[in-house]
């Protein structure tokens, strides 16, 4: 590629210490990788791409992109039962950033590698005059058999989510104008949830053999237990007060009602919403005991029926709330 920063200069300078040295990296002066899954392992792959602007505000800075892109695929890694390994970046760089930014970018990247016990396999750079745009293809793995997939949820099952719900969508408001939250403890308690997502690796690899489906919550709470009720052919019950919400979050929907339901559907959580017998609810406690996640039961899967929507939320008093189809949409230009 053509561009100001020289593109194999900031390969060894910045990209080539983030593969620790790992054989398969090839230093960073091959065509490809090589990984190598452990014996009677799977490899489990997944991918997502970003692009300012449309999955994250222009004002997001560089170390901010770096941990956000990296976590958002550890969350599709972490919902599958998996433990993460390695990953490649594509980057698309338009011609405004120049190496102090890359710089910043990387120790980010570095900070977080630690953090998961991951590191750097390949990539490629390119530019653009455009907005930036990013690429992981993120890889971990599991043992023969065992990834957690939407399709195994059978009716009478629990449904469960790791953490809180709607965070982020109330820290993306903010970040964009969109919803002022007046304390500042919270405003920044809740910018961070969208900057920071908080991927569930550990909480993801005690529920195998437990959890019977699983997804992590990008779409929003709703819409991807959605996908889950489409992959198992069931349906499935939420229960409006079981769905945790923050302190934060709470203070800031205090008696809106309709913005309290839109955190259901918000996204960008990226927790995990999963399904287990009932046999299964002094294992999960222990599993929120042990990783320190809260992990909450709210609702239930029911059988399919024509005419209704696969996800039923209901309030208190048993009734069935309207979430609108696909769910209520906070930011018109914000897609998904
Ligand atoms: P090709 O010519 O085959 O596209 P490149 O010259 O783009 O190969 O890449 C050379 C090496 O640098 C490869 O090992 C590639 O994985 C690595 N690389 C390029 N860009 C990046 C990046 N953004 N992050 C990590 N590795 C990268
Ligand atoms: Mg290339």
């Amino acid at each position: 590629m053509a561009h100001r920063i020289d593109e194999f200069d900031l390969i060894r300078r910045y990209f080539a210490p983030l593969t620790q040295g790992a054989p398969g990296a090839l230093e960073l002066r091959d065509d490809a990788a090589w990984l190598r899954p452990g014996p009677g392992m799977d490899l489990v792959v997944s991918t997502d791409a970003v692009v300012a602007g449309v999955h994250f505000p222009e004002s997001i800075g560089p170390a901010d992109i770096a941990r956000r892109a990296l976590r958002v695929n550890l969350s599709d890694i972490a919902a599958k039962g998996a433990r993460p390994h390695a990953y490649t970046l594509s980057l698309v760089l338009p011609e405004s950033i120049g190496p102090d930014w890359i710089e910043a970018f990387a120790a980010a990247l570095g900070q977080d590698q630690q953090r998961y016990g991951i590191f750097l396999l390949g990539g490629d750079t390119s530019s653009t005059p455009g907005p930036l745009m990013l690429n992981i293809n993120i890889f971990g793995q599991t043992s023969e058999n065992k990834i957690i997939k939407r399709s195994g949820a059978v009716v009478g099952e629990d449904v469960y989510v790791t953490g809180n719900v709607g965070d982020a969508m109330l820290g993306l408001a903010s970040l964009m104008d969109r919803e002022p939250i007046e304390n500042p403890g919270d405003r920044s308690f809740l910018e961070d949830r969208f900057r920071r997502p908080e991927p569930r690796i550990d909480v993801g690899l005690a529920l195998v053999d437990i959890a019977t489906a699983a997804a992590d919550v990008s779409d929003g709470l709703i819409a991807d237990l959605g996908h889950i009720c489409a992959a198992s052919q069931i349906a499935a019950t939420v229960e409006l007060d079981a769905v945790p919400l923050s302190d934060a979050a709470r203070r800031v929907v205090t008696d809106n009602q309709p913005l309290r339901i839109n955190l259901l559907t918000g996204g960008d959580d990226y927790e995990i919403v999963f399904t287990a017998p009932v046999s299964a609810r002094d294992s999960i406690q222990s599993i929120s005991t042990k990783t320190g996640v809260l992990i909450s039961p709210i609702g239930a899967t029911i059988e399919k029926t024509s005419g209704t929507p696969d996800v039923i939320v209901r309030d208190g008093s048993g009734n069935p709330v309207e979430v609108g189809v696909g769910g209520y949409r906070h930011f018109g230009e914000i897609a998904r």
